[in-house]
């Protein structure tokens, strides 16, 4: 059963799990929620139930994989599996050995990387980037992350490449969750988003985005509830996604006149939901900032969905 691996995307919300075969088929999966109090002890006890469900569900002990890859948020070092501020996961300010940690726990070799890279390898090895040789996969969600390849092999930087969410795209604009200022993210990435629609509602600008989401009990502004509150016409989030996705034409041009890369890759869990429907707009606004203009990359909405995550961490075992 050598030829068996398995993935596991560590998400905010969820652990998915997957057991990939040589071909990049699924064979088993499954999920579990991540845990929201404790700490990484908790979180990698979780990981590892999910990985056993999967391994079962593919008729196999978790031993017998040739080895399982994470996705994992925060400062992954792929080198130790070390994971250090995760901040959206509980007590995990500080680093923690979570490669150690779930190798002694599923009996097999474990290896670390970060979640937006492996999904990007994903969609460039299985998904919608398999035609291409270089390209960028941003991810719209959360937040904005970004993964490269070049030349078919990933580019990490010195661990920190990527990170398109945090190109500026307006000098001294809008406060990032980062901290800093006038990043691509404080504009497209859902927290900033929501937190701008709140601070408009508040000062009295109508709309029904937080109706809806009470009314669908959701704990925050999900995709869903934005897609929901554009097909109503509800004006403020139309100029709240038309915003977003004009700050990321804006990056992703410039990014894309740096690294000249063939195509974009847009994935997460907004970009799968409005990349097909934001196509037009997003093109025309890259078309603004591009420096070669005659021939803009490809631009391609994500294809493995919500599997991608976890088959890219399996591909750690097949680089
Ligand atoms: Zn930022």
């Amino acid at each position: 059963m050598a030829e068996l691996r398995g993935g596991i995307d560590l998400g905010g919300t969820k652990i998915q799990t997957a057991v990939i075969d040589a071909a990049g088929e699924v064979r088993g999966e499954a999920r579990q929620p991540t845990p929201t109090e404790g700490g990484p002890e908790d979180v990698a006890a979780a990981m590892a139930k999910a990985l056993r469900e999967a391994a079962e569900a593919a008729g196999v002990e978790p031993s017998e994989l040739a080895g399982v890859g994470v996705g994992s948020p925060g400062d992954a070092d792929e080198k130790t599996g070390v994971v250090s501020s995760a901040r959206n996961l509980p007590g995990w300010e500080g680093s923690f050995p979570l490669g150690e940690k779930l190798s002694g726990a599923l009996g097999t070799p474990v290896k670390i990387g970060n979640d937006v890279q492996v999904a990007t390898e994903a969609e460039f090895q299985l998904g919608a980037g398999k035609e291409f040789a270089s390209l960028i996969g941003v991810f719209w969600g959360t937040g904005v992350g970004g993964g490269l390849i070049f030349d078919g092999k990933p580019w990490l930087g010195r661990g920190a490449a990527g990170e398109i969410g945090h190109m500026v795209v307006k000098r001294g604009g809008a406060r990032c969750p980062c901290g800093r200022k006038g990043c691509l993210e404080a504009y497209a990435g859902r927290s900033a988003m929501e937190a701008e629609a709140r601070r408009r509602h508040e000062k009295g600008e109508k709309t029904d985005l937080f109706e809806l989401m009470e009314k669908h009990e959701k704990p925050r502004l999900t995709s869903g509830i934005w897609e929901r509150a554009l097909d109503h016409g509800d004006e403020l989030a139309e100029e709240l996604v038309e915003r977003a996705v004009e700050a990321l034409g804006t990056g992703i041009a410039s990014a894309i006149n740096l690294i000249d890369v063939e195509a974009v890759i847009l994935g997460g869990g907004l970009g799968i939901r409005f990349g097909e429907r934001y196509m037009d707009a997003l093109t025309k606004e890259m078309g603004h900032h591009l420096f070669v203009d005659e021939r803009p990359p490809a631009v391609r909405v994500a294809s493995l969905g919500d599997l991608g995550g976890a088959v890219g961490a399996s591909l750690l075992f097949a680089r």
